[in-house]
């Protein structure tokens, strides 16, 4: 039976509200409280996002919001799936509600990160300053964005702690006793803060915009197009990005190829697609509510063509006005005919 069961912190791990649990229960053995707790003992801890809970823990997991809002609120999923296609983040959305573990491919985790996932990392201050509040500490989603390293509140370093396989270990019992460093590297800072107010948006689970779409069409009218919007130069944009992140810790957007398939939707992560965003100067609110224009760069550039043309004015002069090449102009009013 579950008593004292306890209601989530503010950006709360699941994993973290059941640790708080099993101390709270003072249950004799891991075992014990696992039996309450999971469908099967043997269950595999997730620590960042959910299990296979039995009927009783699920009633108390969810008795003051739904699943859904639990999977958004206090697991990681908005970190791994904001950005997929419509139809694979539905899917992975769907398989956290009903806990089928087996689904997680279908998010956006990078291979290499995984072999994180038995650490979980806390700020000594949000540790200190929910002492103060709640009389404990506990371990927040905001915390594990495995891509930053400071935590978005304080710019405090984050501090990284094992927690062991198939136990539930409070935050309380690992985050003790460490000094804050602050972070004093400014655009680290910039890029923490961008992305936490991502992370923290709701998702339109209607809206199917394609993040590449979206970032290319933000890249209109800047000197990374033509001037009929065709042409990207990735070498120029490549540039420019590594200056502005000069300095930045992990910096993974070193290589034109991984432009061309950001702008292509073939890469899709919520950091990859932040750090081009942020230097493209987008608000991250625009970012979360992502909206395409009516007609693209190239569109509007063609019909400025034929409509200088059905004025009358030459292929030579139409050049001259739009800054195009004259085979592209010419190519343009052909194709009209
Ligand atoms: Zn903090």
């Amino acid at each position: 039976m579950i008593v004292q069961f306890p209601d989530f912190y503010p950006d709360e791990l699941v994993y973290s509200l059941l640790a708080r649990y099993y101390v709270r229960s003072g249950s004799p053995s891991h075992a014990h409280v696992a039996g309450t707790l999971f469908m099967r003992n043997s269950t595999h801890l997730e620590t960042r996002f959910v299990c296979p809970y039995n009927p009783d823990a699920f009633a108390m997991i969810t008795r003051n919001q739904t699943m859904e809002d639990v999977v958004l609120k206090h697991t990681m999923f908005p970190y791994y799936a904001r950005f997929a296609e419509k139809d694979r983040r539905d899917k992975a959305f769907l398989s956290l509600v009903q806990m089928e573990t087996q689904r997680y491919e279908l998010l956006l985790i990078p291979k290499k990160k995984e072999r994180l996932r038995a650490r979980l990392r806390f700020c000594p201050i949000c540790a200190k300053e929910d002492r103060e509040k709640y009389g404990e500490t506990y371990w927040h989603r905001e915390h594990q964005i495995i891509d930053i390293g400071i935590c978005p509140k304080h710019h405090c370093r984050l501090i990284s702690r094992e927690v062991r396989k198939c136990t539930l270990t409070p935050a309380e019992e690992l985050a003790q006793e460490d000094t804050p460093i602050l972070s004093d590297n400014g655009i680290e800072r910039k890029v923490a803060d961008y992305i936490a107010e991502v992370f923290r948006a709701d998702i339109d689970f209607s809206s199917d915009i394609d993040s590449g779409k979206f970032l290319l069409s933000c890249l209109e009218y800047t000197k990374y197009l033509s001037a009929r919007g065709q042409r990207r130069n990735i070498s120029l944009l490549l540039s420019d990005f590594t200056d502005f992140y000069n300095g930045l810790p992990n910096n993974t957007l070193t290589k034109m190829w991984q432009f061309e398939r950001i702008f292509i939707g073939k890469i899709r992560n919520v950091y990859e697609i932040c750090l081009l965003a942020l230097f493209l100067g987008i608000p991250a609110s625009d970012l979360t509510g992502m909206k395409l224009p009516d007609q693209t760069q190239t569109e509007k550039f063609d019909s400025r063509v034929l409509q200088l043309h059905r004025q009358g004015i030459s292929c030579a002069a139409i050049t001259e006005q739009t800054k195009a090449s004259y085979n592209t102009v010419f190519a343009i009013i052909r194709k009209s005919r």
